[in-house]
């Protein structure tokens, strides 16, 4: 049988290579935060497809006991926890849950946000705009730094910032998140040199308009579905997959020569700082 398939891979290059990316991230662990809808459920699936170990997470038991069940039945190894990662404790919990139940931490995708504010950004008050970058950006520095020795343990890993479209072209209304998705593409880069000493890589992922509850206010109105389309060059929006896709991409080890780096995943509307 091992030589049959050895035997097939020498002679088929291209399956050979189609398999062995299926199965890229076999033996990986993989924690993505909010990871029970929408982006980080798709992430999910993507690291799990590729034969990571994941582990999900958010606010909620039962969203958690839904996207363990969801995965379970994809035959994804998954394993579940609640974590609000603006509370320190439950950060800690989740990086020893991991640990305990998986044996060690390889990748990490950040992608928990929050945007309790709509209004101009003189309008937002203290208290909003400290829970905005705490959650946003602090709590990803902080994972980060708690993920990092138990990477290095296993001669690296990769991590994953989600920022938006919005880090480059500060949407109305949205201020302060804005502000907290721009600060992500400083700390990808701003951390990178520091990290590449552990063998672990950071990049970050910048989605455009995708069709989640999060973005429910942009995409419920035809006529502002019809103006952001005109903004981007391919002309629907974007499905969680497209995110996860590309995460899973800069997890793997045909990403292994790509830090600092901010790839903007957004049917082509303009990112420019
Ligand atoms: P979503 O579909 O609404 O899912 C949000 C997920 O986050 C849920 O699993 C939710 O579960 C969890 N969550 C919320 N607050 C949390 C917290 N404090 N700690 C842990 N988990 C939390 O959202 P999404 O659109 O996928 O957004 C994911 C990321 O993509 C965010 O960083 C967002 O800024 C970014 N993004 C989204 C878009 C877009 O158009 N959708 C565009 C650019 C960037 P619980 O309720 O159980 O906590």
């Amino acid at each position: 049988m091992l030589r049959a398939v050895t035997k097939c891979l020498l002679t088929n290059a291209v399956a050979g290579r189609r398999m062995m990316s299926q199965g890229s991230l076999a033996g990986k662990v993989a924690i993505v935060t909010a990871s029970t809808d929408g982006i980080g459920l798709a992430t999910a699936q993507s690291l799990g497809k590729r034969g990571a170990h994941v582990v999900v997470s958010s606010r909620r038991q039962a969203n958690v006991d839904k996207a363990v069940s969801l995965l379970r039945s994809e035959n994804i190894q998954v394993t579940g926890t609640c974590c609000n990662v603006g509370n320190s404790e439950d950060r800690e919990n989740l990086i020893s849950m991991t640990l305990e139940q998986c044996g060690g931490i390889d990748i990490l995708v950040s992608n928990a946000a929050v945007n309790p504010f709509f209004g101009t950004i003189l309008e937002s008050t203290e208290e909003v705009w400290n829970k905005i970058l705490h959650v946003n950006v602090t709590a990803a520095f902080l994972l980060t730094k708690q993920v990092v020795p138990h990477m290095e343990k296993r001669g690296g890993g990769s991590v994953v910032l989600v920022s938006s479209v919005a880090g480059y072209q500060p949407m109305q209304g949205l201020g302060p998140y804005s502000v907290s998705k721009t600060a992500l593409l400083g700390l990808t880069r701003a951390l990178a040199p520091d990290l590449a000493q552990s063998n672990v890589r950071i990049n970050c992922v910048a989605p455009g308009i995708i069709k989640t509850r999060f973005s429910t206010a942009l995409w419920q109105s035809e006529d502002l579905t019809n103006e952001l389309l005109k903004q981007m060059s391919i002309k629907r929006l974007g499905k969680p997959e497209d995110i996860g896709e590309v995460i899973a991409f800069l997890c793997s080890d045909e990403a292994s020569f790509i830090t600092g780096e901010t790839i903007t995943v957004t049917g082509g509307m303009n990112c420019r700082l």
